[in-house]
């Protein structure tokens, strides 16, 4: 009887607690996501994972958005064919709500960009990437939209890189402007509309984005482009960014005041999104629609012994073994005395684990389909040509133009003025004779459209013209095919004698 009454007490209570005086509103958040399948050979990522994520997490938490940092139409092996279509098929089934403009969304022009936005059934959000002509955020994307949830307010506003002015090719009538002056524009405006909670949702390096919270009335920023797990706080505000391809689902929980419409506190996690999760069947149209894609892809060509150094900062600097094998691979499948590649066709930007190799990590590596052509050239031109892809060594961090070899090698030195910076020059272990005639199997974008600045191979001799010519990628492939399994390693072609080397800059 005094168990019960003690219950009949107890229970009306918890009951009847307090009511809630805030309002819990859920950002789920993902940035850099250039794939819908998973990576990671299947472990982690996968929107339709995500997908099963997003409905459960709603489930307990309704007042959900669901944010993009940025970048996801370009770089990937399907926007060789799609041009970002199939992510944007992808993020209209997954529920997307809102993205911001990251700096890859331009690299197939604004016409492109402008048909996917056209596409999407989110809504692109743009506060400081504006059309000259129109004086507008680009392709009428609103700066900052306002949503509402039981009462309380939030206002969320888009940043994007200034750089990708230059890095990507918004072409000549986008402008971006100053992200810290825009974000100091965008709160006053939100502010004035009596929205208390700021989201800043941003594609900026993580000092943008601290510069950004300092100078602007921020609650948090949810940003992107650095592929990099990072929490940080500036100005009083989080900052949070996923690494990329969806390998996790960021959870920002704002409990927003009912009476004041501010933020009382912020709870976050990151849940990691793996083979644990199963794919919502709801998806499964996505998979079917790319289904003879996908397939293609991921069918195995050989194994890797090692790792493949496919990192773009690398294969621009100094030799590596993934270029040494295409070279190598060029110079065999043409029948050639020598080969060049430019580092900036490798294009992976990763390092490729020992294991299987598919058909998408082949064209991971060489996604341009360049032709491989043979010219007959002087040793005297040979050498210019070398000397061409090293004559920016001291002066660039990264130049695209910068020479992978097959039946060369040479030493150079990059504080010599350009031109004259090679020694040591021997052509498979005889020192080059100037007039003597050599073979040489570079790509077309190289040795015919003097692409990187190569103008000096234009006039060579061409003896397999771009018509009889096969695919870099094909070659490639066919060279893994025949080996089954390949063990290249960095043979020694090229030595840099001065010390002077710059430390690389990532840019993603
Ligand atoms: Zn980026």
């Amino acid at each position: 009887m005094i168990l019960l009454l003690v219950f009949a007490v107890i229970v009306p209570l918890s009951a009847q607690q307090k009511p809630e005086c805030t309002v819990r509103v859920t950002l789920l958040q993902v940035n850099d996501v250039y794939q819908f399948v998973p990576v990671d050979l299947g472990t982690r990522g996968g929107l339709a994972r995500v997908l099963t994520l997003k409905k459960e997490i709603e489930k307990e938490s309704p007042n959900t958005i669901f944010l993009l940092s940025g970048d996801t139409i370009s770089p990937s092996v399907e926007s060789i064919t799609y041009k970002g279509a199939q992510m944007i098929d992808a993020w209209n089934l997954a529920g997307l709500d809102y993205s911001t403009f990251g700096n890859h969304e331009f690299d197939f022009g604004p016409d492109v960009l402008l048909q996917r936005m056209k596409e999407s059934k989110f809504k692109w959000i743009a506060a400081n990437v504006i059309d000259k002509k129109t004086g507008k955020p680009f392709g009428d994307a609103p700066a900052y939209v306002v949503r509402e949830f039981d009462g309380v307010k939030i206002g969320i506003f888009g940043l994007t890189l200034e750089e990708t002015a230059v890095t990507s090719r918004p072409g000549p009538d986008v402008q971006f402007l100053n992200p810290c002056d825009t974000a100091r524009k965008m709160v006053s405006e939100i502010h004035a509309r009596g929205v208390k909670t700021v989201v800043a949702l941003t594609h900026l390096s993580m000092s943008e984005d601290k510069e950004v919270a300092r100078c602007a009335d921020i609650d948090v920023i949810i940003g992107g482009h650095e592929h990099t797990l990072l929490e940080s706080t500036s100005g009083g505000a989080p900052i949070f960014k996923m690494t990329a391809d969806a390998r996790e689902l960021g959870q920002i929980d704002l409990n927003i005041s009912k009476s004041t419409g501010a933020v009382e506190s912020i709870d976050w996690k990151v849940i990691p999104v793996t083979d644990q999760t199963k794919d919502d069947p709801q998806f499964a149209v996505i998979n079917q629609k790319y289904g003879a894609l996908l397939k293609e892809l991921s069918r195995v060509v050989g194994r890797t012994a090692v790792d493949l150094d496919a990192r773009s900062a690398i294969g621009r600097t100094q030799e590596t073994n993934v270029g040494d094998f295409i070279a190598d691979s060029f110079r065999a499948a043409t029948g050639s005395d020598v080969a060049l590649m430019n580092g900036g066709s490798i294009r992976a930007d990763e390092i490729i684990r020992a294991g299987t190799l598919t058909r998408r990590d082949v064209l991971s590596i060489l996604p341009f389909k360049n032709k491989v052509v043979k010219v007959e050239l002087s040793g005297a031109t040979l050498r210019q040509t070398l000397e061409h892809g090293v004559a920016r060594s001291a002066e660039d961090a990264e130049p695209g133009r910068f020479p992978q070899v097959s039946g060369v090698k040479f030493s150079f030195d990059a504080t010599r003025p350009a031109g004259s910076r090679i020694v040591n020059l021997t052509i498979n272990d005889k020192p080059l004779d100037e007039k003597k005639n050599y073979t040489l199997a570079a790509s077309d974008y190289v040795a015919i459209d003097g692409g990187d600045g190569y103008a000096i191979l234009k006039g060579t001799r061409l003896l397999i013209p771009r018509e009889r010519a096969q695919f870099d990628s094909d070659i490639l492939q066919a060279a893994i095919v025949a080996k089954k399994v390949i063990t290249p390693k960095v043979e020694g072609r090229i030595k840099r004698l001065d010390k002077g080397q710059k430390q690389s800059t990532d840019c993603k």
